[in-house]
């Protein structure tokens, strides 16, 4: 049986044996570099000025950013990276990052590229899921319209009959192929909107296995007891439910918001009850042997995961990281035998920044994540005697 005894986090051989010395080298550049806030702040601003006015900086971007964070720029491109992750047990999640779309003729290429990929994964034993955000196939603002319960236009009536047709396609495609699908989570402002729609395709779609795998946040003071109400509501209507469980990235944003708008703040005060609710929501649904995807990059929350997980559990549950990041967590996890994945973001590189100027962000503080990942860099080139 798989065990916590059986895990070495700090075993930086295993977690960095597919990384030249000289990729290791880059990537303690990037971190570093990163960590430097000041010089992150003000690259940030730089390249988003270079690429408003078409600078030949996509070079640049390719060779640090992109590279670190991002698969390829096609399907076909994250394929090279998806054998390298699957060589050492670990499964991808290819997650098409174009955002920010706001007309109707992008959601549709979107919706064509989700389909494309759920075609590819079918039947590959290195993908594990595919993965959308709603924003990639419905404009936000007609989300949060919906959310307010405001009466919608014509035009907005049929823009939401599309994003519907569109939810269906990619669960007929993903059910058809035997493709898990799951939905990433967003502003709470539209949520609400999000869980809605995803719990009429969930009574569609997942009568006899999950197909459509819904997140949840667990930075909102709700968190659990939506995770509770969904699970409830498919026992009650015989269907089935897979949840990806992560803290939630819009903290920042939402605190703002609700200060802005003066309304009480869905998140969590502290860190500690975020993690307090997230690591309750994993026992639950350890407990209750749903389908669950541990999607963190925090050690205490894996550890805590794995030593309330049975032998059965870990047929049905599986942790993931982002590529790029915790790959101590990722590698270990997977020599270990544990189910793991790993979100593998690709796109057109200037489609793509938004995301990449976001794990830019959260690399930023010389705190937590940044400086881990940095010390195990350090450690292993320590290790092979190339400091
Ligand atoms: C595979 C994968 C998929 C993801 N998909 C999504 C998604 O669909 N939607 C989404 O929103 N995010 C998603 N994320 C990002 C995720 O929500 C977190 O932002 C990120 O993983 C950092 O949290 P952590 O659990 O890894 O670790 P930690 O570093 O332990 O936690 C950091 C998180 O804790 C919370 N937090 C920090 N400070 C406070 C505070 N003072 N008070 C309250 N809470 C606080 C915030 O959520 C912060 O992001 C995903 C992450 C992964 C790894």
């Amino acid at each position: 049986m798989k065990t916590l005894h059986t895990i070495n986090f700090s075993d930086t051989a295993i977690a960095f044996a597919s990384k030249t010395t000289k990729e290791l080298k880059h990537m303690r550049f990037l971190f570093r570099t990163m960590a430097w806030s000041k010089i992150t702040n003000i690259s940030v601003s730089f390249l988003k000025f270079a690429l408003k006015h078409q600078f030949p900086i996509k070079n640049i971007i390719r060779k640090t950013l992109f590279n670190q964070f991002c698969g390829g720029e096609t399907y076909w491109e994250c394929g090279k990276t998806m054998d390298k992750l699957f060589e050492k047990g670990i499964c991808s999640i290819p997650d098409y990052s174009v955002e920010g779309k706001e007309d109707e003729a992008s959601f549709n290429k979107t919706a064509k590229e989700l389909i494309k990929g759920i075609e590819m994964a079918a039947g590959l034993p290195m993908v594990s899921f595919s993965v959308f955000k709603m924003t990639g196939i419905a404009r936000f603002a007609l989300l949060e319209k919906i959310q307010k319960n405001e009466q919608l236009s014509p035009t907005e009536i049929t823009a939401f009959i599309h994003v519907k047709e569109r939810l269906t396609r990619l669960c007929f495609e993903a059910e058809t192929h035997n493709v898990r699908l799951m939905v990433d989570a967003e502003e709470s402002w539209i949520q609400t909107t999000i869980d809605e729609m995803c719990v009429e395709f969930m009574k569609r779609f997942n009568k006899h296995k999950p197909v459509l795998f819904f997140t949840i946040q667990l930075y909102r003071k709700d968190g659990l007891n939506r995770l509770k109400k969904m699970y409830a509501d498919a026992q009650q209507n015989d269907y089935h439910v897979g949840f990806k469980l992560v803290r939630g990235a819009y903290m920042e944003k939402e605190r703002e918001r609700a200060t802005k708008l003066q309304y009480s703040s869905p998140i969590n005060d502290s860190k500690e009850a975020t993690d307090a609710l997230y690591d309750e929501a994993v026992s639950f649904c350890l407990k209750e042997d749903i389908a669950t995807c541990v999607a963190t990059h925090n050690q205490l929350s894996i550890e805590k995961a794995i030593r309330e997980m049975d032998p059965k559990d870990i047929q049905i549950s599986s942790f993931a990281q982002l590529y790029g990041m915790g790959d101590f967590l990722s590698y270990n996890l997977a020599h270990a035998g544990f189910k793991v994945s790993k979100y593998l973001p690709y796109g057109p590189l200037h489609e793509v920044m938004p995301y990449l100027f976001r794990r830019a962000e959260e690399n930023k503080s010389l705190t937590g994540e940044t400086t881990r990942e940095l010390g195990f860099i350090e450690k292993e080139l320590k290790r092979r005697g190339r400091v």
